[in-house]
């Protein structure tokens, strides 16, 4: 028998994690497909589960002056609909899974699971991303590619629960964001591509580029963005990150369309940029 628990606070969900090993099931939407034995079957959960979607201090949206701060049960739907979040997190969200899904699916859920698909991290990574983590012990600050460290693979620890996402505000002034998939709905991205730039008066003042769904996490190299603003060169650019890509093939599509189809939606965005073309 598994023992199932619902906490009613942060203390007693501490307090729970601290005890033994227990299997944190938030929406449920990940969890669910991975514990799937069969089509038709019983889910099999070999863990204990504490479930933490009833604790309203895990849910909600909120900003002060440089950081916009996202509780780890805050739905995939809460995130489309803010009036707190700039467009350009808010349209990922948007384009996840499905209406029923992203009224249960968490931030917090996507980021911990960690998959390879996961596209909420391309746009927590482009940010600048953290997450708050707490335990008994107490709580620490990760930036998101030191806490994501492979597929389905993080830095978090056995009595420890992501408790918010941290994203700091940016003076953006254009964004672009393409998810690829086989449709538009409820389907795994073939791959993705944020874009962001922002602009020092006349001079432009960086650029953020992250591509996710082909390498296991996603890719950002911050030396060539950092470049490209000295130099505008997109060829350099794209040579760069075509370093950094290393996919595989998978159901999904072919290592070599996801490297070169990724890269040349890169160079539109880009080659937009220079010639300043207007964004929304
Ligand atoms: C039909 C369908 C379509 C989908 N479409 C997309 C899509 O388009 N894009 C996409 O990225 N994903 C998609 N998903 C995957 C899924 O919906 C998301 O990853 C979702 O954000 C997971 O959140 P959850 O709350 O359901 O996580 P859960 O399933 O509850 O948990 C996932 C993992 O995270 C851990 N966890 C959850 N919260 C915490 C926490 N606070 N602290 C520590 N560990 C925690 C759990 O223990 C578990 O290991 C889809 C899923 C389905 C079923």
């Amino acid at each position: 028998m598994i023992d199932c628990r619902r906490p009613e606070n942060v203390d007693e969900l501490l307090e729970t994690l601290d005890s033994g090993k227990f299997r944190i099931f938030a929406g449920g939407t990940d969890l669910m497909v991975r514990k799937r034995q069969w089509q038709g079957a019983e889910r099999r959960f070999e863990e204990d589960i504490v479930f933490i979607e009833q604790i309203d201090e895990l849910k909600g949206i909120t900003e002060d002056k440089e950081h916009y701060h996202i509780k780890t049960c805050t739905t995939h739907s809460s995130m489309e609909k803010s009036l707190v979040l700039p467009e350009c997190i808010r349209l990922p969200y948007r384009l996840m899974g499905n209406p029923a899904i992203r009224n249960v699916a968490t931030v917090g859920g996507n980021i911990v699971n960690a998959a390879q698909v996961a596209d909420s991290l391309p746009l927590l990574y482009a940010m600048d991303g953290k997450i708050l983590l707490k335990s008994k012990n107490g709580s620490r600050i990760l930036p998101m590619d030191e806490f994501i460290k492979g597929k389905y693979r993080t830095e978090i620890r056995g009595n420890e629960f992501l408790y918010e996402v941290i994203i700091p505000k940016l003076n953006i002034r254009g964004f672009r964001y393409k998810k690829v998939g086989s449709r538009k709905a409820s389907i795994l991205s073939k791959f993705s591509v944020v874009f962001l730039y922002g602009m020092d008066g006349v001079n432009l003042e960086y650029i953020r580029v992250a591509i996710g769904a082909v390498n296991e996490t996603p890719v950002r190299n911050r030396d060539a963005e950092e470049k490209f603003v000295e130099n505008r060169d997109v060829g350099e650019f794209l040579t760069a990150i075509r370093k950094d890509l290393h996919g595989s093939d998978d159901k999904r599509s072919t290592r070599l369309y996801r490297e070169e189809a990724s890269l040349r939606i890169v160079a539109e965005y880009l080659n937009e940029l220079l010639r300043g073309d207007s964004y929304e």
